[in-house]
């Protein structure tokens, strides 16, 4: 046989062999959310004018100091590795910020907790993997993210769904949580201001969740990405009111607030040990990130009247159009959770019937109306679609209203 022969039937033999996911991600569902958007831009792409109210993602750019601020830092060599964690400063900063929230007297933060990571995503896949294993069962108030249970079964831990009742916004409270423990039960998701729902927990709601962690000594994993947007009153910390932080991970990160979806900032705050534990996980992962994206950050952080401007005047906009979209609701405002905070409007289309309402009213929303949302079996409730209204008011309320007129259509 000829060398080419010898290749052509070397390719033929590497082609016919069907690859086998591993069971590491044999269960693993892509990402509903990002799945959305992908077929929204494909939709575009072949000249359909698509309203995509499925990103979760701020529409703002990133406000010009914090851009300025990295151009500089490239022009002076943050071109390189940095270490693992995170840059010394960008770790103190994180750590300055965190502890503006606590209740004074309380010992504060250090940089030495943080790990700053590509994105909150990798901070909460690391805590995830490093406080979590085969065995553990963790609690997910539900809906929630749709990423948790998925780090969690990469984990090999078991998520456990804790459902929300429509009567208290889809949130779950303590009770539930002490009621779907087992002696398994190793720790808890927390997400407030939340995504799916934009429903935002009370004080008393996160004093008695805590409460309840404490007690059993679970681990705390409370991602607060959205905490600075929130519109009927500033939303609670768990670092306003953990009795421990003993068994607490604060996750947060640019992304949403300060409109850095693209750079990939993100951070925990945990314990040393599990600080320790979690660079490990990063070490042999991905290292650090962006060097430069950790000097928009560090600007972020730092520059805090800057940011605080921009932050304001962003969520001033949010606000406006999460009431310019309950408006257009009209009576169908009553199947919303409350929006409380985030950007998104989390609607009931129970009425659309089937095994999966949500499914149905966004295929045939997306046909007829040509409005992209996010089915709500993406979060295990499967009676409700999530829409995003981080995009002007204008595509917001036409989008929402596409939506109102296929409610009273029915399915
Ligand atoms: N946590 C929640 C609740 C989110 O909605 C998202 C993004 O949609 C993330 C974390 C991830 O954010 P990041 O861009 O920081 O990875």
């Amino acid at each position: 046989m000829c060398s080419r022969q010898i290749a052509r039937s070397l390719s033929r033999a590497l082609m016919s062999r069907p690859f086998t996911p591993s069971v590491n991600i044999a269960r693993l569902k892509e990402s509903a959310t990002l799945a959305v958007a992908a077929k929204a831009r494909s939709l575009r792409a072949q000249g359909i004018p698509v309203i995509d109210l499925g990103a979760g993602e701020p529409d703002f750019d990133t406000p010009a100091f914090i851009r300025e601020a990295a151009a500089a830092a490239v022009e002076a060599g943050a071109t390189r590795y940095t270490a693992t964690e995170g840059i010394p400063a960008l770790r103190e900063a994180i750590a300055a910020d965190a502890n503006r929230l606590l209740p004074s007297g309380a010992e504060p933060f250090t940089g030495a907790q943080v790990v700053v990571s590509n994105g909150s995503k990798q901070s909460l896949y690391n805590a995830c993997v490093a406080c979590f294993g085969p065995g553990d069962e963790v609690l997910v108030p539900t809906p929630s993210w749709t990423s948790y249970y998925e780090m969690l079964e990469l984990a090999r831990a078991t998520a456990v769904p804790v459902f929300g009742t429509a009567a208290q916004g889809l949130k779950v409270t303590a009770e539930q949580l002490a009621a779907a423990a087992t002696p398994r039960t190793r720790g808890l998701m927390l997400n407030s201001p939340c995504n799916p729902t934009g429903a935002v927990y009370t004080r008393a709601e996160l004093d008695a969740i805590l409460s309840l962690a404490d007690q059993h000594g679970w681990w705390v994993i409370s991602d607060e990405i959205y905490l600075r947007i929130a519109y009927d009153a500033p939303a609670t910390s768990v670092l306003q009111c953990a009795p421990a932080r003993d068994r607490l991970i604060l996750i947060n990160g640019v992304a949403k607030a300060y409109a850095m979806t693209g750079w990939r900032i993100g951070w925990s705050i945990a314990p040393l040990e599990v600080t320790r534990a979690m660079i490990a996980v990063q070490s042999h992962t991905t290292s650090n990130p962006a060097a430069v994206s950790q000097h928009a950050a560090l600007a972020a952080l730092t520059r805090v009247d800057d940011a605080n401007a921009a932050i304001d005047a962003m969520v001033r906009a949010f606000h406006r159009r999460r009431d310019a979209v309950l408006e257009a609701l009209g009576a169908a405002r009553a199947l919303a959770v409350h929006p409380a905070g985030a950007f998104y409007l989390y609607l009931d289309v129970s009425s659309f019937g089937g095994d999966d309402p949500g499914a149905r009213f966004s295929a045939a929303l997306l046909d007829a109306h040509q409005v992209a949302v996010v089915p709500g079996s993406a979060f295990l409730t499967p009676s409700w679609i999530r829409a995003s209204y981080a995009t002007t008011e204008a595509i917001a309320v036409d989008g929402v209203q596409r939506m109102v007129r296929l409610l009273a259509a029915g399915a």
